[in-house]
């Protein structure tokens, strides 16, 4: 069962429970007719297992969620990493800065956006007044895919119910997608990202930009100017005049 990030948790919660609710009538009224019902001992029900997964993330707090992100073998990248690459930041922060993946040096230091790329994404963040510990910034994926490959659909879909709950644990303001891989993830399309970039997009109700991702900025600095546009638009999203 798919976990949609603009369900909330009460509603998930009660998707769930109707779908118990159901079987467990169903069993009553055959009980009532005298008819035997087999329960599997100690077999989850179809879905039972992912959905109670699911939800137990969903309800999990900071410490919680960095424990289980800590200790997740979910998909193959797990048997490679250093160490998982959570996010860092400000957990009530007004933007949230999504990438792809952690490379060779976060997969090392544990910290996402390290090295030229992520000195260059704190200078963007710098120009428009946002600390780098002042905004929440996290990726696609907690491990390191090898060689720096793009991450696989079944990685993405591994991963994202941690994105997920950190987006709903912030509640931020503005969601900045940096790169092909984050945009196209977390907005689940293919298109690419130049096509992407310069407009207002939402996950959920929370409002998404897309920009260049940095370590493409630093390869084509020509296209810096139109990642200072993509700010722009992100800070008049924020401050509520382009909504
Ligand atoms: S990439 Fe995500 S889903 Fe895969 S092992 Fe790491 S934390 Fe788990």
């Amino acid at each position: 069962m798919r976990h949609l990030p603009w369900q909330t948790s009460a509603q998930r919660r009660l998707r769930n429970f109707q779908v118990i609710q159901t079987e467990h009538q169903r069993r009553a009224y055959l009980q009532a007719l005298g008819i035997d019902v087999w329960v599997p001992g100690d077999q989850p029900e179809p879905d039972a297992a992912p959905v109670s997964e699911n939800e137990a993330v969903g309800d999990m707090g900071w410490t919680e969620l960095r424990s289980c992100v800590a200790e997740c073998t979910r998909c193959p990248l797990h048997a490679s990493r250093t160490q998982t690459v959570f996010g860092v930041g400000n957990e009530n922060a007004d933007w949230l800065i999504v990438g792809e993946a952690p490379g060779a040096e976060e997969d090392r230091r544990g910290e996402p956006f390290v090295g030229r790329a992520g000195k260059l994404l704190t200078e963007i963040l710098r120009a428009a007044d946002q600390d780098r510990g002042q905004v929440f910034i996290a990726n696609i994926l907690k491990c390191r895919p090898p060689h720096n490959r793009d991450p696989e659909v079944e990685e993405s879909a591994a991963c994202r119910r941690y994105l997920e709950r950190q987006i709903a644990l912030i509640q931020p303001k503005i969601i900045l997608a940096v790169g092909r891989v984050a945009a196209q993830t977390l907005l689940e399309t293919n298109t690419p990202v130049g096509k992407l970039r310069g407009q207002l997009h939402h996950l959920g109700d929370i409002p998404l930009i897309v920009t260049y991702h940095p370590a493409y900025l630093l390869r084509s600095p020509t296209q810096k100017r139109k990642a200072w546009q993509d700010i722009r638009l992100a800070l008049d999203v924020v401050a509520g005049q382009a909504a």
